[in-house]
């Protein structure tokens, strides 16, 4: 219950009332099925007594009517009833159905959103896998609500049942009733915890697999030259066949509540009438009661088998409901000031910069960190590898937060105001900056759509870049596929490309961290130059590297380890 209330409160307020308009419609069915239900009694009596029936008073109209006229008109009430019944249930679970994608939707869409708007923080310590695997179970959390929506029927439908018998015979209706109490206390108890554990287990392996898949794909170049493709196989292998195991004990668990069933209503059926023989009624009377009683039965043991299959399918999916609340709860739900503004200034002061990253214990990168960097100069930053240069950039672009000091422009502190206009100023160009599986003209203009890509801007960037050999020798032009992240390029064009991205968006920053660091020195220094040639004293340049050589042409050097003092 307290489940239902949680997922309930994630929903908008559009969801909700929706959420109510489905609730009186499943009233209103209730309502149907006790009708249905209710008018098998007079017909199971005018059967067996032959005689006709009185309702109401005297000189009620159907009372009037001959022994056939009744039977036909009762009849006629039911195929009717069922019909009506049954039509308004099939718009109803169709309803249902869309409600539940229209809010799968919606969900999805905001989970995703959610995860975008996260600081890079939370990406740095949040496993890729894990993050697959929570968007692949979003769909799983709506059948959630969908489980519980049929329980709820069930119960309803199952409770009117019990009270129509009740109504007609106070023995059997007790009889049934702790039958029905006894029987899903019984399945719930013996299988509810293990089906539950077996939801677990089966999240566990699905992210260990969405992480296979990952690392196979990742280093599939070293799996081919060293032969390991054995060992990648066994390991998803194990992964898939304990999944499949999973599935198969906990599919066993989830039907065996109906076989269950059918066996003790046969007993339960059969020790009723033995039971009412005793008590001496007349036979005539155990045959009404028993026909109707089996009629119901018939009614609620669908009713029992989906309440119990529902609830195991319930407490299958428990440990995602529980994962994707505790997703809600990590994300950190922070105002985005998306105003641009046009920033001027002449300097970037770093002041105090202190940094450790959040999971590591000790190991403080920078400690009261004093830098300024001059605007339209070029600014080197030299130190070995894992010196923290990466880290530094990072803070400088306001991507990662120090834990104490600021970034100001002259004496204007970045806050989070203006941290959309400063990110909006700057080009970040890595070693491995990751390229769309697309056009390169989409990797050049970035999540741009079609219609907006500006050509003079485009072509200006290619010339720059020096892309134009890359593009003329395929014949698709700009629109050559550059396959899953770059992988029909060489690297040396790849980081052509992310310069010409640069070049495109018109930046006044641009960051190049280590950015020829994995070229041959020729390409290397033919791409340093032409950054040179086209932005130096134009744009504000901060270039991190380990080799001095590339340098030579920079304002003014930092080296890291001076900053570290
Ligand atoms: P560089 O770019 O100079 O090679 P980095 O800035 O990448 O160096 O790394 C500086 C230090 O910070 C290294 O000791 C590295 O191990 C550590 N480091 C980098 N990224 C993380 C991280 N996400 N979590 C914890 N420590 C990190
Ligand atoms: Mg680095």
């Amino acid at each position: 219950m307290k489940l239902f209330f949680s997922i309930f409160n994630n929903l908008s307020s559009k969801e909700k009332i929706k959420f109510i308009w489905i609730s009186m419609f499943i009233l209103l069915l209730i309502f149907l099925e006790l009708f249905s239900l209710g008018l098998f009694l007079p017909i199971i009596k005018i059967f067996f007594t032959s005689e006709k029936i009185f309702i109401f008073n005297e000189d009620f109209f159907f009372n009037q009517f001959s022994f056939e006229k009744q039977i036909t008109v009762l009849l006629l009430l039911l195929v009717a009833l069922y019909i009506l019944k049954n039509v308004f249930n099939a718009f109803l679970i169709y309803y249902k159905k869309k409600f539940l994608s229209d809010i799968q939707i919606n969900f999805s869409s905001r989970v995703f959103k959610h995860y975008l708007n996260q600081s890079y923080d939370f990406f740095l310590d949040t496993n890729k896998p894990a993050i697959i695997r929570n968007l692949g179970i979003l769909a799983e959390y709506i059948a959630v609500l969908e489980n519980f929506i049929n329980i709820v029927i069930e119960v309803f439908i199952l409770i009117l049942i019990i009270c129509i018998i009740f109504f007609n015979d106070l023995y059997v209706g007790s009889f049934i009733t702790l039958f029905s109490i006894f029987f899903i206390l019984i399945v719930y108890k013996l299988f509810g915890n293990r089906i539950k554990r077996y939801g677990e287990l089966m999240n566990i392996y699905q992210e260990r697999l969405v992480n296979n898949y990952l690392d196979t794909l990742g280093s599939i170049k070293d799996i081919i030259l060293q032969k390991k493709q054995s060992f990648f196989i066994k390991d998803f292998t194990n992964n898939v066949s304990k999944q499949a195991h999973i599935n198969v004990k906990n599919g066993f668990l989830v039907e065996l509540p109906r076989q269950i069933i059918e066996i003790l209503m046969v007993i339960g059926i059969s020790s009723l009438m033995l039971i009412l023989l005793t008590v001496n009624k007349s036979f005539e009377e155990i045959a009404v009661t028993v026909t109707f009683t089996v009629a119901l039965l018939f009614r609620a043991v669908p009713s029992i088998t989906r309440i119990v299959y529902q609830s195991n399918g319930l407490s299958f999916k428990l440990d995602i409901v529980s994962k994707v609340h505790a997703l809600f709860n990590t994300f950190v739900k922070k105002e985005v000031f998306l105003a641009k503004q046009t920033l001027q200034f002449n300097k970037i002061e770093l002041k105090n910069i202190s940094f450790k990253y959040k999971k590591t214990k000790e190991n403080i990168i920078f400690n009261n960190v004093k830098l300024v960097i001059p605007k339209n100069k070029t600014t080197g930053i030299i130190g070995s590898s894992g010196s923290g240069k990466s880290t530094l950039l990072d803070i400088i672009c306001c991507i990662l937060e120090p834990t104490s000091g600021g970034i100001y422009l002259d004496e204007k502190i970045i806050d989070e105001k203006i941290l959309y206009s400063w990110q909006n100023k700057i080009s970040y160009i890595s070693q491995k900056n990751y390229l769309l599986n697309g056009t390169i003209s989409q990797n050049i203009a970035f999540a741009e759509e079609e219609s907006d890509i500006d050509a003079n801007r485009m072509n200006y960037a290619v010339k720059m870049s020096k892309l134009d050999t890359l593009i003329s020798s395929h014949k698709e032009g700009v629109n050559f596929q550059i396959g899953e992240d770059g992988k029909n390029i060489s690297g040396g064009q790849r980081q052509r490309i992310i310069l010409a991205r640069a070049i495109y968006r018109e930046t006044d920053i641009i960051i190049l961290d280590e950015a020829t660091s994995s070229l041959d020195n020729q390409t290397e220094n033919e791409i340093m130059t032409d950054i040179m040639k086209n932005f130096h004293h134009k744009k504000t340049l901060i270039i991190s590297t380990h080799k001095k050589e590339i340098l030579h042409f920079a304002d003014e050097i930092i080296n890291i380890n001076d900053l570290k003092i």
